[in-house]
């Protein structure tokens, strides 16, 4: 016998120095927790209020009952191996008791406890929502067109961009910035924001998609904690002519392919040369090649194609230029020149 060998001066058994394992497990309260925690949540988005910070939650009512209860637990460091089982159930429409079963090992001896924990929720409107219902604005983006109104593509374009700054700038955390409503008017749309962040943002992504410009008109709207409220109109002007427009000038037909700058190309739809210039484009608009038709092929004879009208069904016979590669019993795109009785192939 190892005459080293001590005794736990606890239950007597065999112990390499003071209490033995077993006793020090046992002596140790190593889970300690909160019975009641109390839960403040948004009835409206479901955000949740911790020490007056609102924050976004993504759980699952599941999975947030355990965050909260787990939060409320607090185990000894010395536990590893630890495994959890919760079971909760609403005694009331407020209350949720969550039972929380923690094994682990503690100093090699298996430990295992039941915590009962009571969560009070209560519903209060968050900061967003009750700027949000209470329409709140720090300025607004006028989407306008130069000489023109903005289409329905540009429209759908700059509010797809509004939409895709409000989900970026909500996911990075900024909860008070969000768009507050979307007008549409006789001159083009309205966006209304809330913070003057995403006013910056969304006007400068719709004019570098849609070329333009910004300008920018603050106002006063008041005082508030000694600092002064502005409210800002930002208007974003699109361009009076667009990528892909077509226009008829002396007979001849041209589209603008790009427009970088002041420098605007213009491919000609008869012999598809291109010309750089700073030239703003004369005669008459035809439409843009986003709205074209397509026509099949019945034939090609030389220079003449009999296409197929898809409106009238009728075969009609038009000049079909080389650069267009057209082949028989395919289709081809095409715009309408109402006024000219045309059509104006684009290719
Ligand atoms: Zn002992
Ligand atoms: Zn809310």
């Amino acid at each position: 016998m190892d005459i080293k060998q001590n005794i736990c001066p606890k239950c007597g058994g065999p112990s390499e120095a003071g209490l033995c394992n077993i006793c020090k497990a046992k002596e140790l309260s190593w889970v300690t927790y909160d019975k009641r925690v109390q839960c403040i949540h948004c009835p409206t988005c479901g955000s949740l209020k911790q020490q007056n910070t609102w924050t976004d939650c993504h759980l699952e009512r599941e999975k947030l009952i355990e965050e909260i209860a787990l939060n409320a637990i607090h185990i000894h460091e010395d536990v590893c191996a630890i495994s959890i089982v919760f079971r909760s159930y609403d005694p009331s429409p407020n209350r949720t008791s969550v039972n929380v079963n923690i094994q682990g090992k503690l100093y090699g001896v298996l430990v295992e406890e039941d915590c009962r924990i009571l969560i009070l929720w209560s519903k209060e409107q968050c900061d967003r929502c009750s700027r949000y219902s209470g329409g709140y604005y720090a300025g607004t983006i006028q989407l306008r067109a130069d000489g023109r109104k903005p289409d329905e593509f540009e429209k759908d374009r700059a509010l797809a961009i509004a939409h895709r700054h409000e989900e970026e700038v909500q996911e990075m955390g900024e909860r008070l910035s969000f768009i507050t409503e979307v007008q549409e008017n006789k001159d083009g749309v309205d966006i209304i924001i809330s913070s003057h962040n995403l006013g910056e943002a969304i006007s400068k992504s719709i004019t570098k998609e849609l070329g333009g410009k910004i300008t920018r008109h603050p106002k006063l709207a008041g005082e508030k904690d000694g600092k002064t409220i502005y409210r800002m109109t930002y208007l974003v002007r699109l361009p009076r002519y667009q990528k892909g427009d077509v226009f008829e000038e002396k007979d001849r037909y041209y589209e603008i392919r790009g427009i970088d700058s002041n420098l605007i190309k213009y491919f000609d739809l008869q012999d598809a040369g291109i010309k750089n210039t700073k030239d703003e484009p004369k005669g008459r608009f035809i439409g843009n090649v986003r709205d074209s038709e397509s026509a099949f092929i019945s034939y090609i004879t030389g220079d003449t194609a009999g296409i197929l009208d898809p409106k009238t069904y009728e075969t009609k016979e038009c000049i079909i230029y080389p650069w267009i590669e057209a082949v028989e019993g395919e289709s081809v795109r095409f715009l309408r020149d109402n006024e000219k009785e045309r059509i104006v192939f684009i290719g």
